[in-house]
């Protein structure tokens, strides 16, 4: 049901790809802003955006996009953060949320609290939804329907702006929780970013074989490589960018992975039937609850119907 009076009278929304297009499209059908403001790094993009009629507004100059905004959101890769903090930080009007969808928080918090003047209420988030698509045209209302919205707010942060921004996300159909910018970025790093990088890693490795053709690696996909393709498919800026800004605990979880990995291995050269049917239950197991928690569909293969939105990262 849309929202009889805004929730804001004026959002700027920073970086139109998928996150930024998708906020425009669920602000717009919920009534949650009485004006949206857009602007993006490209003349290109920006008037993508204009076309598609995402905004009511569109500015090339981020820092005048904030101007008066009494919700700011960032929707960049996050290693654009602290040029893009600096550069907006000093027009964001006292009063004001400015929060953010990037993947990683600790970094977010690094990069831009330095560049927050007094009185600006600064509450990092990240939407756990998405697609492999980029863009602004790849954005759409339902994307984050159903889904977690993590809000990482610092110590001091005034409840009352906290329960605005959870508001927002629940308007937005989002179910919300709140932890601290470490907390996330270990968690994410075994949910999302390890995911993502042996997804990248094994159909790297595919694409150097030499034994097994390239056309024989597509032409056979469906049998396993093609589940991997899609999470390889998303955007390098964007994850570039997340590897570097999580190294820690990024590589904290790559080392566990890599230790079970080596025990993996010793069971299929030992022959040892029994651990590897134990391991494939419990895990068959892990997949189960995340249907049942509604995080994913039961649909045959994979649900890729074409009617039917898989969640991303
Ligand atoms: P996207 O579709 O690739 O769009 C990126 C946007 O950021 C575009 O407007 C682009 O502008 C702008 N941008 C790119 N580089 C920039 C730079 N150096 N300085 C300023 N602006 C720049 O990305 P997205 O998928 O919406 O991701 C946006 C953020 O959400 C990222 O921090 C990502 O980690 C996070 N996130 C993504 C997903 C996902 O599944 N994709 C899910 C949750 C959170 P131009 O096109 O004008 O260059």
């Amino acid at each position: 049901m849309p929202q009889e009076k805004p929730l804001f009278e004026r959002v700027a929304l920073i970086g139109i790809g998928l996150i930024g297009s998708s906020l425009a499209h669920v602000i717009r059908r919920e009534n949650l802003a009485g004006e949206i403001v857009v602007s993006t790094r490209s003349p290109q993009t920006l008037q993508r955006a204009e076309e598609l009629g995402l905004g009511d507004r569109y500015e090339a100059d981020a820092a005048k996009a904030v101007e008066d905004a009494d919700l700011v959101i960032l929707s960049i890769p996050v290693g654009a953060y602290s040029a893009v903090a600096k550069q907006i930080g000093p027009h964001v009007k006292p009063g004001a949320i400015l929060t953010d969808a990037g993947s990683t928080k600790g970094s977010v918090v690094r990069d831009v609290a330095p560049h927050v003047p007094e009185g600006v209420h600064f509450i990092p988030g990240h939407p756990i939804a998405g697609t492999e698509h980029s863009g602004p045209d790849a954005g759409f209302a339902s994307l984050f329907e159903g889904r977690w919205a993590i809000l990482t707010p610092l110590p001091d942060a005034d409840p009352e702006a906290v329960e605005k921004l959870t508001a927002f996300w629940t308007a937005c159909g989002s179910k919300v929780d709140t932890m601290d910018p470490e907390h996330h970025d270990r968690v994410l790093a075994i949910v999302s970013h390890l995911p993502h990088i042996i997804a990248y890693n094994i159909v790297g490795t595919a694409d150097d074989l030499e034994a097994v053709s390239k056309s024989e690696v597509i032409k056979y996909s469906a049998s396993g490589f093609r589940d991997f393709t899609r999470l390889a498919a998303s955007d390098p800026t964007m994850w570039r960018d997340v590897c570097l800004s999580n190294r820690d605990a990024i590589l904290e979880m790559l080392g566990r992975f890599s230790e079970d990995l080596a025990a993996l291995q010793r069971s299929i050269r030992w022959g040892d039937g029994d651990a590897l049917f134990d391991l494939f239950t419990r895990t068959r197991a892990v997949r189960r609850s995340i249907i049942e928690a509604g995080q994913e569909v039961d649909a045959p293969d994979f649900g890729r119907h074409p009617e039917i939105q898989t969640p991303g990262e």
